[in-house]
């Protein structure tokens, strides 16, 4: 695995303290945390982080393409380091997000190319339901 301080080089992006607190938050959890958990996160760490630091430094990331924002639950944004091509399942009890891989190969893209006279550039598929700890409750 390459060094973070790199990878955020080739990206073009200024390497300080907290971008590198903030990513390495980011890479090692699949959780997806909002802002908000993220900043609480490096907060042991890092007393001088503010959560303006951690919105401006997600945003740059953002325009790096070095994560992706999920609009997946209405209170907050969601976070992901896994840029690759994934699909998303959402509790909608306790908002936690996780990661599904599957097959979607058999959507038919010409057709709703042609239904919709866009030119595809882009696709999210998120499922909504109740997690296994959640339906315990
Ligand atoms: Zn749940
Ligand atoms: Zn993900």
């Amino acid at each position: 695995m390459k060094q973070l301080a790199e990878i955020l080089k080739e990206k073009g992006l200024k390497v300080t303290p907290q971008r590198l607190a903030v990513y390495s938050a980011l890479i090692n959890t699949n959780t997806h945390p909002s802002a908000e958990t993220i900043y609480q996160t490096l907060l042991n760490d890092n007393p001088s982080i503010s959560l303006a630091t951690v919105y401006k430094t997600l945003d740059s990331f953002k325009s790096a393409k070095l994560v992706k924002e999920l609009n997946v639950c209405s209170e907050h944004s969601n976070y992901d380091a896994d840029t690759s091509k994934h699909q998303h399942i959402v509790c909608t009890k306790c908002q936690r997000v996780f990661d599904i891989h599957c097959d979607n190969s058999n959507i038919d893209y010409n057709k709703i190319e042609e239904q919709s006279g866009f030119k595809i550039v882009d696709e999210t598929i998120t499922f909504y339901g109740l997690c296994s700890n959640c339906q315990k409750e």
